[in-house]
């Protein structure tokens, strides 16, 4: 006999027997009871009970209480294309039907996997001629860890083994991953980072960037990662990793001097350059790569998320030709992988995810209408009370709630940061049909590439109207200025 409470007598587990018939109380009953989410407190979650999310078509969702949102997130920036796109799920429920599954490993292949690998190469900045599979972002920059190390090795250079990345980075939660990022949240569970991997500051002008110009900022805060590789050794450096514009961080957009002047440090000391785009590829700036936008040319390409907006789980690394080529001619076996590399089903989602973007036009859309629309949006919000200020990147934009506003974004007042007004908004938000994440008292956004400016005027009326709400709140409770 176990210990466990009988099933039968847990009403919620009685009504598994019928999933379709799940009340939402139910089902936060058996969330509560079963599901460990990802970046969650339990003991809170438990309080207020997850909000049960049923169905998606285009920009909208629906909950299990059948109220209609607007996905101000694209999921969690990955849905791209938008929900509901039957000829994805047709494409992966043809390739399952063929062959659901087999490896890349033991020198077999299959043909969604070096279908995918054509397109990517075609779709990606010319350097990029190869790809090597993962199923997420996180495993992508894992692999980038040990490729760029095994390229050193290769190159005659073991010694170099150190990766620069940024504070307030995010480049996913596998022990890698998680180093790679700034986040000190995470480093402080689990002993992280892990050796060889350092930190510089994130070219953060409202931030950072008091008394100078957005261009002296730049420069500024490119000069890091000058000064970190002479305190750690240029001999002992192999690589620097970036996002072109930080998302998960709060979408932080660096000025425009920041990326070349990377680029030509990196050139300076030979140092291999990542673009982490698992946000900014396939076409959030308005560019199929964030980087064509910055203006830089990495060696490696972290990508995911957008890859398959987020259908069936897939991501992986864009090795451009300096590595590819040594790890091919040189390299002999290279002690890595993954069953799911490469994976047939999904990359058949990836095919025609990524069809669907170029036949729709999707990303020139971000550059040329929707992104530029989004802008004006958020300009006009600034007007608000409670908006210090705000910025956006194609598809992707923040407005910081601040307490006082300034003349410039260096004299605007923050909010105490235990009055937590970015989690209040949001919840106004998500209670008014709209969703924004709060990073801090920062709102962001980064909706579905198929958003139409329509669609985007409703989204920024219900943002204001959820502002006047925020505001009422905070004004009640004293917190403004
Ligand atoms: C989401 C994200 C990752 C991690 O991807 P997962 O698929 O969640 O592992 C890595 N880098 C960036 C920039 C991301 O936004």
């Amino acid at each position: 006999m176990t210990t466990n409470p009988p099933l039968a007598s847990l009403p919620a587990v009685a009504a598994a027997a019928a999933p379709e018939g799940l009340s939402t109380c139910a089902l936060q009953q058996l969330d509560s009871a079963h599901y460990l989410h990802p970046f969650t407190d339990h003991a809170a979650l438990r309080e207020r009970g997850a909000r049960v999310i049923v169905r998606g078509d285009g920009v909208y969702l629906w909950d299990s209480e059948g109220n209609k949102i607007i996905d101000g997130m694209a999921g969690l920036w990955c849905v791209n294309a938008g929900y509901g796109r039957t000829s994805i799920a047709d494409a992966v429920h043809a390739q399952m039907s063929t062959l659901p599954f087999y490896n890349s490993f033991f020198n077999t292949t299959n043909v969604p996997a070096v279908q995918l690998a054509a397109l990517l190469a075609a779709v990606s900045p010319p350097q990029f001629q190869h790809v090597f599979y993962t199923s997420s972002g996180s495993e992508a920059n894992d692999t980038i860890v040990r490729m760029v190390r095994r390229y050193w090795q290769l190159a005659g250079r073991p010694e170099r083994e150190v990766i620069i990345s940024r504070r307030n980075a995010y480049h996913g939660s596998t022990m890698a991953g998680a180093s790679l990022g700034g986040m000190a949240g995470m480093h402080a569970q689990g002993s992280l980072p892990i050796p060889g991997i350092v930190h510089i500051g994130q070219p953060h002008y409202a931030e950072g960037g008091r008394g100078m110009s957005e261009a002296e900022f730049g420069l500024e805060a490119a000069g890091w990662l000058e000064a970190k590789i002479l305190e750690v050794g240029p001999d002992k450096v192999a690589a620097f990793i970036g996002e072109p514009v930080q998302g998960a961080g709060g979408v932080i957009i660096p000025p425009s001097t920041y990326w070349p002047e990377i680029q030509r440090i990196c050139d300076k000391y030979d140092i291999l350059l990542v673009s982490d785009e698992v946000i900014c590829g396939f076409g959030r700036l308005g560019t199929w790569f964030g980087c064509e936008l910055m203006g830089f040319r990495p060696d490696l390409i972290a990508f995911a998320k957008g890859v398959t907006s987020g259908y069936v789980p897939l991501g992986g690394v864009l090795v451009g030709g300096r590595v590819a080529h040594t790890l091919i001619d040189k390299g002999g076996d290279f002690n890595h992988g993954f069953t799911y590399s490469g994976h047939p089903s999904a990359c058949a989602a990836a095919l025609e995810n990524i069809r669907i973007l170029q036949t729709e036009l999707l990303v020139e859309r971000v550059a040329l209408e929707t992104g530029p629309h989004l802008k004006a949006c958020f300009a006009a919000l600034v007007a608000h009370p409670l908006v210090g200020h705000a910025e956006t990147c194609g598809l992707a934009g923040g407005l910081n709630l601040v307490r006082r506003k300034g003349a410039s974004v260096h004299d605007c007042e923050a909010f105490a940061s235990t009055h937590a007004v970015g989690m209040l908004c949001r919840k106004h938000m998500f209670d008014n049909g709209v969703i924004m994440r709060a990073v801090g008292d920062r709102m962001i956004v980064a909706p579905p590439l198929s958003m139409t400016v329509a669609q985007i005027d409703e989204m920024v009326e219900r943002i204001g109207y959820c502002l006047d709400l925020t505001l009422a709140e905070v004004q009640a409770r004293g917190w403004m200025e």
